[in-house]
């Protein structure tokens, strides 16, 4: 098993997004839209093909659907790891607050 699963959930998140896609933050998801029309663009993960789904709020940084709802996936998971109060900071929009 790679060392870097023992990393903190937050760190693991930073290592997945920059060695399988071309930026290097957390993606705001929360902000991203369905793109409704064609517009030329490419999936921020390395090598993906697949046809463009969503967008950011500026209108970059494109994710196929199926790479969408994977960094999702990983930020939701990436959360329900956290310990309180460690990195709420990255994740403002979610108090991380446990009942
Ligand atoms: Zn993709």
């Amino acid at each position: 098993m790679p060392d870097e699963l023992s990393e903190d959930p937050v760190t693991r998140l930073y290592i997945l997004i920059t060695r399988y896609t071309v930026i290097t933050g957390l993606p705001d998801i929360e902000s991203y839209r369905k793109i409704i029309r064609d517009k030329p663009g490419r999936c921020i993960f390395r090598g993906c093909t697949e046809p463009i789904a969503w967008e950011d709020r500026k209108g970059e940084n494109f994710l196929c659907e199926g790479h969408y709802h994977l960094i999702k996936q990983w930020i939701s998971d990436a959360r329900k790891g956290l310990i309180p109060g460690k990195h709420t900071a990255i994740f403002s929009q979610d108090p991380g607050r446990s009942s």
